[in-house]
């Protein structure tokens, strides 16, 4: 099989696979620490999602003099996480969020200024003061393209020191020993056709989320989980799989994002009869409560009856009060945004708005060095020896089930910094890299040379249609035992139906049909193992809204769920809580009823 295809061989002390936010602050670590680091990407760097984050990213710096804390920072994230996160995760990101956001601005982030010149910050969901007595103003924000900015700075800085780029490079699959090490990466370069080897000491996966499992989601097309689906054909589980984060605000229609930074600088939802529906369901927080909360209050009102427009089927976001120079100051993405999509003018008339599919909290578990864990062997924090994962494909878990926005972009940073300081320490006492034998390998590219030949009678847009609108109807907001259990057959099903695949370019170079089909694959698998989590956590907790299940169950269900994939079966085991902090300096953060 190999001989069929021209394969090239790498061998470099770190293969970064992903240049979001998160690895490419992993690249630039690993290279400035003198690593020999290459970083795959199957989009060029700056156009990873992360360059979508418009809100910002949190971090307890009091520059707007509301007298903010770390610890504050880290009870709003507990909190938000409905304690599912891991108290010493949330800790250590926490507390080193302040000086990781600093290093960014040194770095040379153009953050939009306060008067006195330091790092502006405004309110987002769920981030309060003195432990959820007032808003507090804590998401750093580059206007509403903070994203942008943040990546463009990463990837000067990794050129700056030299990392390898592999631009426009499909990860197929990790290279796995018979010992469960990982020691490789292969990957189909789409500008050439060729095929490459990477052997190396550490991989780091960080190939972010996978919203395009559902048919309406903020994230881009590109956002496929390709790692996660990695993790799942190594024979390795996914944990919490079951927490998928819908966004208050997607644009009706559309489903792009119209950042909680809008709400955050003032604007407000309303209903059909014009009241402003959150101050029922969060009398303090309000607007400002956290997504999953404001997500089913949406979805509440519409199911009353109470939705706008002709259908009754969304709701408004009012920012037509807002002052319009503040607006062109610090919101011109989300004005043009309406514009393009919905022709709304912002300033003048309400936004059309709906509760959209916007970030996975589950994902590849790992602890707080970025190191993956295998948590069905016997130890639940056993280190997969060569694998590390960051970013929202990994799950450390500080997002627990809910995550707080402003609180991925820090994730990215913080635990992109943390695996770059710890694959140096792993890789310190390594000898060289073990060359990788002729056969290692094979099995995946037999897998791919089938897919490339594939002779069936359906088409890859129409299976990922079937797929994305399951999904949507069976595992939404609100979920109960019946639509999950009839989602679960039709997901096998569309599993099924994939044998029956049909490609029409059978050849290597840009060939975007057989990516398509690479990348339907991984959504399919990381769907079976979502949907069959969430019909498996018999509880709310909250992202996971059980209709037939309406109260937390922290008696059975204060765990991680571990799913495994084999075939179509997924099997579970469960991991513990950390319900303990990192140093004494900080007290753990009782289980208590979550209120906004
Ligand atoms: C519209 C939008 C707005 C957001 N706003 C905010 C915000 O204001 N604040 C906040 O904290 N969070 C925000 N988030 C969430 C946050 O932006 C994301 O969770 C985060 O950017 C993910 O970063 P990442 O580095 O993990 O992955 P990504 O940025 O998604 O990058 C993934 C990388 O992996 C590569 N890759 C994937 N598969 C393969 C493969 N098979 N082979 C090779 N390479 C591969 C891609 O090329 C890409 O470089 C927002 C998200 C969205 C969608």
């Amino acid at each position: 099989m190999t001989k069929a295809y021209k394969i090239i061989d790498h061998t470099y002390d770190v293969v970064v696979v992903g240049a979001g936010g998160a690895g490419l602050r992993a690249t630039l670590g690993m290279a400035s620490l003198g690593l020999n680091t290459a970083c795959i990407t199957k989009v060029f760097p700056t156009r990873s999602h992360t360059v979508a984050a418009q809100g910002g990213v949190s971090a307890a710096l009091g520059n707007m003099g509301d007298g903010d804390n770390w610890r504050f920072h880290m009870y709003d994230t507990v909190k938000g996480s409905d304690w599912l996160g891991d108290q010493d995760a949330i800790e250590y990101m926490c507390r080193n969020a302040i000086p990781a956001v600093i290093e960014l601005e040194h770095l040379g982030v153009p953050f939009s200024r306060t008067e006195e010149g330091t790092i502006y910050q405004r309110p987002f969901g769920g981030h309060t003061l003195n432990y959820g007595k007032s808003m507090a103003k804590r998401a750093c924000a580059a206007a509403d393209r903070t994203g942008h900015a943040i990546l463009q700075t990463l990837y000067q800085q990794s050129l700056k020191h030299k990392a390898q780029f592999f631009i426009e490079c499909f990860a197929l699959d990790l290279i796995m020993d018979g010992e469960g090490v990982c020691r490789g990466v292969m990957a189909w370069n789409l500008e050439d056709g060729a095929l490459h080897r990477f052997a190396a000491h550490v991989v780091i996966l960080a190939t972010g989320g996978y919203g395009r499992a559902y048919f309406s989601c903020t994230s881009a097309h590109t956002c496929t989980g390709d790692g996660n689906a990695m993790i799942l054909r190594a024979g390795l589980p996914l944990q919490d799989m079951e927490f998928v984060q819908f966004h208050p605000t997607g644009l009706y229609g559309a489903g792009c994002l119209i950042s909680e930074g809008a709400r955050g600088e003032g604007a407000y939802l309303m209903n059909s009869e014009g009241e402003r529906f959150m101050e029922r369901y969060a009398p303090t927080a309000k607007d400002l409560a956290s997504r999953d909360v404001t997500s089913r209050a949406i979805t509440m009102e519409i199911n009353a009856g109470r939705g706008v427009g002709p259908l009754k089927d969304h709701i408004h976001l009012h920012m037509e009060h807002i002052d319009p120079a503040i607006l062109q100051e610090k919101l011109p993405g989300i004005v043009e945004l309406a514009k393009v999509f919905t022709g709304v003018d912002a300033s003048k008339d309400p936004v059309p708005v709906l509760p959209t599919v916007h970030y996975n909290m589950g994902g590849i578990p790992t602890n707080h060095l970025g190191e993956v864990l295998n948590p069905t062997a016997q130890n639940p924090e056993q280190v997969v020896p060569g694998l590390m994962a960051i970013g929202e494909t990994a799950c450390v878990s500080v997002h627990g089930a809910n995550r707080l926005g402003a609180n991925s972009l820090l994730d990215l940073i913080v635990f992109g910094r943390a695996a770059a300081i710890r694959a140096k320490e792993i890789i310190a006492k390594e000898k060289s890299v073990k060359p990788l034998r002729p056969q290692e390998g094979e099995a995946i590219l037999s897998q791919f040379d089938g897919l490339r030949y594939a002779k069936g009678s359906l088409k890859t847009a129409d299976i990922r249609l079937t797929l994305q609108r399951a999904m949507q109807t069976h595992c939404a907001v609100f979920r109960t035992e019946a639509t999950l259990r009839e989602g679960i057959e039709k997901i096998k099903d569309i599993a099924t139906s994939y044998k029956d695949i049909q490609l029409n370019d059978r050849s290597l170079i840009w060939n975007s049909d057989l990516v398509e089909a690479l990348e339907l694959q991984n959504l399919i698998q990381q769907s079976l193992v979502t949907i069959e989590s969430a019909l498996n956590r018999t509880e709310s907790r909250g992202a996971h809204a059980r209709e037939d299940y309406p109260e937390r169950d922290d008696t059975h269900w204060m765990k991680h769920t571990v799913a495994s994939l084999q075939g179509h079966k997924v099997s579970f085991t469960y991991r513990p809580v950390h319900l303990y902090t990192m140093t004494p300096e900080v007290d753990v953060i009782p289980p208590q009823k979550r209120v906004y």
